[in-house]
């Protein structure tokens, strides 16, 4: 993973020993459009509005911490993706990322497919009204109970993980009496995260059946001779956050490579092949994330050019954007309650959240920018550390950053680009409520998940 270059102010540069500290390049008072969701402002006061709504109405309203999530971003950025992409190709969006009745409900509304992979997830979509023929389900130990639900409900497609698997939903569809939509996924060899991306010997993970050693292959042939299995077509997921095309054009070609090996071995063109996800977005003004338009162009190009060059059909192509959907969409908003100067080294800005709501950073390492949002200061940029209130030192939010120096408790401060994988992987550690989530637009504010409750948390407490 690649450490982007934090900004440093020059008293601070002497003891920071790693990374490649600077003056902060910008204003902090300005909020860079990179990394905050599009109707994100400052009113003529400085304090942040989103959806036109400012941030100290919506504190007082909903309480901090609090994610508020951009509806009309998201929606935008469904359209971007199914635009891009076009009639010949399928968005799925990634439910893990974040998922909730109302955001089902507007990918239902911009014609995206849904991504599950737990029998929770599957609830949500099919209780939200999401059609199961436009859910593909995921996973690499789908239990029997779960196959059996998205079989009964008629999910568009199983993706299908192990041999294990090819036999248990062969098993299950024929009991239903139906003919189950699957694909395989395969693991081609290749990981990307970030910047980077490794070529080589990527197949020791959990998911998929490995391209190599002709397993991928065998797995078709097992599909292709079970009459409960249509099989139309292969999957590769390749990781998480990248920038760098060249991970999914190695992929691309690797699977379009098993495309026609099944053709010269059976006879037949599988009709689809599924890229999966990963497509980075800016949690940091260093990022640079490319557009759905340039990522579908790529795409396309690669397999239209692979196809050609192998005699084939150019099969029908789905993506599955989770992060690149809904992360730049939403920010945390928290109250400042501590502040703690280490003299020499940096401030400490303790909020009323941390690792129960946004995990992302103790275990990834994951970079975040934040900023002042109740007003705007001209004091001198001081370097800071935002960390949570749990009983753990890696308890920490953002790393790196600046904020001006005359923070005060009380003040309330934001961290952008907190839409994926942060409610979602939100937990109770420390009996913490985990935070609402709000969807904001056009001058309106509404709870779309609520907060959690001492009741809530005592409900499930039965001893
Ligand atoms: C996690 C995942 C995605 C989404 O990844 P993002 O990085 O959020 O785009 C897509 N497909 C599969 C199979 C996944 O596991």
């Amino acid at each position: 993973m690649s450490r982007s270059a934090h900004p440093a102010g020059p008293r601070h540069a002497d003891v920071l020993t790693e990374g490649h500290y600077t003056a902060p390049a910008a204003d902090l008072n300005v909020l860079d459009e990179k990394v905050w969701s599009r109707t994100v402002t400052r009113d003529a006061d400085g304090a942040l509005t989103v959806g036109g709504i400012g941030v100290a109405r919506l504190a007082e309203e909903f309480g901090t911490p609090a994610y508020f999530l951009d509806e009309s971003d998201f929606r935008a950025r469904c359209r971007a993706w199914s635009e891009a992409f076009g009639p010949d190709a399928d968005v799925f969006y990634a439910g893990k990322a974040f998922l909730s009745r109302a955001v089902v409900r507007w990918l239902q509304e911009e014609g995206l497919h849904l991504d599950v992979c737990s029998g929770g997830e599957l609830t949500t979509a099919l209780d939200a009204g999401m059609p199961a023929e436009r859910i593909a389900f995921h996973g690499n130990n789908k239990t029997v109970a779960e196959i059996e639900r998205a079989v009964e409900a008629g999910v568009g497609r199983i993706v299908l993980d192990s041999f294990q698997e090819i036999v248990r939903v062969a098993h299950i569809a024929r009991s239903h009496g139906v003919r189950q939509r699957v694909q395989i996924r395969v693991t081609v060899g290749v990981e990307a995260h970030t910047h980077e991306f490794i070529a080589t010997a990527h197949e020791d993970q959990k998911f998929g059946i490995a391209l190599a050693d002709g397993q991928a292959a065998e797995a078709v042939r097992r599909a292709l001779g079970l009459d409960s299995l249509e099989l139309i077509g292969i999957h590769s997921h390749i990781g998480s956050q990248i920038f760098d095309m060249a991970g999914f054009e190695v992929s691309a070609r690797r699977v379009v490579q098993l495309l026609a090996e099944v053709r010269d071995e059976h006879g037949v063109e599988l009709p689809e092949i599924d890229l999966g996800g990963g497509l980075g977005i800016a949690y940091t003004s260093e990022d640079d994330p490319r557009e759905p338009h340039e990522i579908a162009k790529a795409l396309s190009d690669i397999v239209t050019r692979e196809c050609e060059s192998a005699g084939l059909r150019t099969p029908r192509i789905s993506v599955e954007p989770g992060r690149a959907i809904v992360g730049p969409t939403a920010f945390t908003l928290y109250e400042v309650g501590t502040i703690k100067p280490l003299e020499g080294l940096r401030t400490y800005v303790s909020v009323d959240g941390g690792m129960s709501d946004n995990i992302r950073t103790a275990l990834y390492d994951a970079e975040y920018s934040v900023a002042l949002v109740s007003r705007t200061s001209d004091a001198e940029p001081m370097l800071v550390r935002v960390v949570g209130k749990h009983c753990e030192s890696g308890d920490i939010v953002v790393k790196d950053a600046f904020l001006p120096a005359d923070l005060a408790p009380g003040d309330l401060i934001a961290v952008p680009a907190t839409g994926a994988y942060c409610r979602s992987m939100a937990s109770n550690y420390n009996h913490a409520l985990r935070p609402p989530v709000v969807a904001v637009r056009d001058g309106e504010a509404r709870v779309i998940v609520r907060r959690e409750t001492e009741e809530d948390l005592l409900r499930l407490d039965v001893g």
